[in-house]
C-alpha cells in the first residue's frame, strides 16, 4: 500500500525524530532544516505511523493512497 506524506514546514521544529524513526521516508531538506518525505509517494510502513505518532509538533500528516 501507497501513502503520500505531508508535513506542514512551519510547524517542524527540525528535531530530526521522524528521520530517526523513519528514515527511509524522511530527511532534512539543507535549504530549509524541516524534514520533508524523501518521495511524493512512499511505501506505508509501521514505523511511518509511529514517526508521525512520535512527531512532537504533530504535523505529519500520512494519506493512504
Ligand atoms: S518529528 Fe516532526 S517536528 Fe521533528 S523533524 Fe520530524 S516533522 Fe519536524
Amino acid at each position: 500500500m501507497n501513502c503520500r506524506v505531508n508535513i506542514d514546514t512551519y510547524r517542524c521544529n527540525s528535531c530530526e525524530t521522524c528521520v530517526i524513526i523513519c528514515p527511509e521516508v524522511f530527511r532534512m531538506s539543507p535549504a530549509l532544516e524541516k524534514a520533508e518525505p524523501t518521495s511524493d509517494t512512499v511505501k506505508c510502513s509501521e514505523s511511518l505511523d509511529r514517526a508521525a505518532a512520535m512527531c512532537p509538533e504533530k504535523c505529519i500528516e500520512i494519506e493512504t493512497l
